[in-house]
């Protein structure tokens, strides 16, 4: 549509106002179409580079899992493959010869020697039936004096038959009392004993039970 022409409005100002509409349109376009390129550019760079790093991740997590997979495999293969020659030599040598039948009774009787015994510990008032566990404690030594207690404390009297012992208040379990002047002695109360210190499991701190009732003394 033909522009109109105001007054004061010359044919000639109105063609040049005309050229610089177009040429500023024509800016705009190649400035957008620019800028489109400009993202399109990006767009595939970004593209590029995802597709670079999923092959990337993709390539580490094979060469990750074919390494667990070997080593795996390797050492299931080792231990089922030592597994089979433990397997076979142990059926090379079946059936076992006896063993030497005198030497087997000869070991049977010393053990049972030296673990029928009802051995009892004089601190704690354990029974037990290895006399090896246990140490055998002259009536003079010095660590049982940490068994004296204050006599009025306690209920009932504690004599054990040693002299020396009842005269210092020594509580002892008189069934550890093996012979005139020797009391057993476990080795972890010994244990204790020996470092100054009163077992936790000791008569003498506060556990004594004193004599058993009569309806108890027939339990097994
Ligand atoms: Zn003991």
């Amino acid at each position: 549509m033909p522009q109109q022409i105001y007054p004061g409005q010359s044919k000639f100002h109105l063609q040049k106002e005309e050229a610089m509409l177009a040429k500023q349109a024509k800016r705009r376009a190649n400035k957008q179409k620019h800028m489109a390129k400009n993202r399109e550019k990006q767009r595939q760079y970004q593209i590029n580079d995802n597709l670079l790093n999923e092959q990337l991740m993709s390539q580490q997590a094979i060469e990750k899992y074919s390494i667990k997979t070997f080593f795996l495999l390797t050492c299931r293969l080792l231990l089922l493959n030592t597994s089979y020659q433990s397997l076979i030599s142990a059926q090379e040598r079946w059936p076992l010869s006896l063993p030497n039948s005198k030497q087997f009774y000869s070991n049977f009787y010393d053990m049972i020697q030296k673990v029928s015994h009802n051995i009892v510990c004089g601190c704690c008032g354990i029974i037990e039936h290895n006399v090896e566990e246990f140490a055998m404690v002259s009536a003079n030594d010095s660590i049982l004096k940490y068994l004296a207690v204050e006599p009025e404390k306690v209920p009932f009297s504690f004599s054990c038959g040693i002299v020396s012992l009842d005269e210092q208040h020594v509580i002892v379990d008189p069934l550890a009392v093996t012979d005139e002047d020797t009391v057993s002695v476990c080795q972890k109360c010994h244990s204790s004993l020996s470092d100054g210190l009163l077992p936790i499991e000791a008569l003498a701190n506060f556990r004594w039970v004193g004599p058993v009732p009569e309806e108890l003394k027939d339990l097994t």
